[in-house]
């Protein structure tokens, strides 16, 4: 017996799934043709990492791409890019990891450059249909102080472009805790707290980012998969995990793609959203992920369709968006 009516072979495109990207680093959305230009212009040879293994040298890139983009056109023209790119792969919404505090000698002062930014996604998404908000980002390595200024910063934009406070890099040694005056800061002013954890540490500082930092969502936060019980609260507490299978996998947080944890967390009733986290170096952007979610995750359309709802419904963006979104989303899956 033949299997596959037309019905049953029907191949959803991925594209047309409407899909919020939360987990993106503004400047990792850089294309990498574009990097190499504007590298070339200004004679700055930008490192591309060789070890995955070595956070330090993944940090050294970084540093060096910033170098780049210490011009203004070159920041706008970053901006630009990336959003036509999440365009053209179905993303109505882009909740891009922002540090404005990297372009204070830009524009003279972080308030300044937030401000620049805010104004290029929005011009920017508008022309483009994509609805922008921004993540201000700290950077965990960096002091306390630093981070409680930076969390005054984007209380002061809540509700105009800013949306929420992300805490980034090393875990090992730069515990949630320390950051819980900052998110105290956001939280007060109606931002959401979305911090990385359960990356390169365990489930003990994905439970410090909910106890201490108050987080709505968690960046990765795959090593909840070590505990049955952390899952569990997830769960019920529907907590969102913006998980980034490419950059699990070439960070070595997992030994082999197939061995991803998304399906278990799907599976234990965690809601995940797809995404890229740094496309430059770890290569996929958004679509790719689910491509992959998809072939090698083996992740089914309603599960797909459920981690785009998770993304829109999780995220920052307006209610109008979530609404539009969710019976598109549902118009796909029929
Ligand atoms: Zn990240």
């Amino acid at each position: 017996m033949t299997t596959g009516t037309e019905t049953d072979t029907v191949v959803r495109d991925l594209t047309a799934l409407p899909k919020a990207h939360l987990h993106l680093h503004m400047e990792a959305a850089i294309r990498p043709e574009t990097l190499t230009a504007m590298g070339d212009e200004l004679g700055i040879v930008v490192p591309m990492i060789k070890d995955f293994d070595d956070f330090t040298q993944f940090s050294d890139t970084y540093r060096g791409m910033l170098a780049v983009l210490a011009r203004e056109e070159n920041l706008y023209r970053l901006i630009d890019e990336s959003l036509e790119d999440c365009a053209r792969e179905g993303v109505v919404y882009v909740e891009f990891g922002a540090s404005p505090q990297f372009y204070t000698e830009t524009f003279g002062s972080a308030e300044k450059a937030l401000e620049a930014m805010i104004d290029r996604c929005r011009t920017t998404g508008d022309r483009l249909g994509v609805e922008v908000g921004l993540m201000i980002t700290v950077d965990r390595t960096e002091s306390v102080a630093d981070a409680n200024e930076l969390a005054r910063l984007a209380a002061a934009f809540a509700g105009r472009g800013v949306v929420s406070l992300g805490l980034a890099n090393d875990e090992r040694g730069n515990p949630a805790e320390r950051y819980e005056e900052a998110f105290r800061i956001a939280r007060d002013a109606g931002l959401l707290s979305t911090p990385h954890a359960g990356e390169l540490a365990g489930p003990d500082q994905i439970e410090a980012a909910l106890d201490a930092l108050g987080a709505d969502r968690i960046l990765h936060g795959v090593t909840a998969v070590q505990s049955a019980e952390l899952m569990a609260r997830l769960a019920r507490d529907g907590i969102c995990l913006d998980v980034c299978p490419t950059s699990n996998l070439l960070l070595s947080v997992i030994d082999e793609i197939d061995a991803h944890p998304l399906r278990q967390l799907l599976d234990a009733g965690v809601r995940c959203s797809i995404n890229a986290d740094d496309p430059i170096l770890f290569g996929p952007n958004i679509l790719a992920e689910y491509q992959l979610a998809r072939d090698v995750l083996a992740l089914t359309d309603e599960e797909l369709a459920a981690c785009a709802w998770s993304s829109v419904e999780c995220g920052g963006g307006s209610a109008a968006l979530k609404e539009r979104a969710k019976s598109d989303i549902a118009a796909w899956l029929a």
